[in-house]
């Protein structure tokens, strides 16, 4: 096991047996409950994460370099992105949108809403490159699912933003295509979801910025941040 996984597994045992102490709280004491909570999402997240980078469950484990699970604020960040997999710069360093579309989407939430990229969650539908960078098949999405449902879950973001078709369809089931469906409020599980252009896609097409940037203005405004 790598040190990074190592330090990982030893801060999931300590949630653990912080959850077991505060669990030991009698349960009149209300302030404890939600971070017994926290901590008990924090462990599920590190223990999906330590799943997902042994993972074998599709072909796209034999050709991949590393495991791109997610990044960013991981305790109820305002924005959880999800994109379609990770591409070769991605593949390269173990972590999401840092690619010519990361470089877009970086700037979005940094200059556009003046966040930062640790202020939010970064994620894809499936967790290693797909070769050539080719759309994810049904069979490799259906495997890998699970993944980003249970890190969404922990990680508790106010809003899902899904970027492109198939992160949308991978979690609604939605199958119309993302100049139909961009800019219209769905929800997963409860989780507000707005679906909108994947930035590869606005790298080859500028027209679709603008409306992308209206997408991630309407989020801001759901979440009262429009001004930040
Ligand atoms: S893409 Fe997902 S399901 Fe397939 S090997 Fe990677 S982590 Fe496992």
């Amino acid at each position: 096991m790598s040190q990074a996984l190592n330090e990982r597994a030893e801060i999931a045992r300590q949630l653990r047996l912080h959850i077991q102490s505060a669990d030991a709280i009698p349960v009149s004491n209300p302030p404890l409950q939600p971070v017994a909570a926290r901590a008990e999402e924090e462990s599920d997240l590190l223990s999906v994460e330590q799943d997902a980078l042994s993972c074998t469950k599709c072909r796209l484990h034999e050709t991949r370099s590393s495991v791109v699970f997610g990044v960013g604020c991981s305790d109820r960040p305002p924005i959880a992105f999800v994109g379609e997999g990770p591409g070769a710069e991605e593949d390269r360093q173990g972590e999401p949108f840092v690619g010519r579309a990361g470089a877009l989407l970086t700037a979005a939430i940094t200059k556009g809403l003046n966040l930062k990229r640790e202020d939010v969650y970064i994620c894809n539908v499936v967790k290693c490159r797909p070769p050539e960078n080719r759309t994810p098949l049904p069979d490799e999405v259906a495997s890998c699912l699970p993944y980003l449902q249970a890190q969404l879950r922990a990680v508790q973001p106010r809003v899902i933003v899904t970027l492109g078709a198939p992160a949308q369809k991978a979690l609604t089931g939605e199958q119309g295509g993302i100049t139909k469906i961009r800019g219209v409020w769905q929800e997963w599980e409860g989780f507000p979801l707005m679906p909108t252009f994947h930035p590869a896609y606005i790298l080859r097409n500028a027209s679709a910025k603008r409306p992308f940037w209206d997408d991630l203005q309407e989020v801001m405004r759901h979440l009262g941040m429009e001004n930040k």
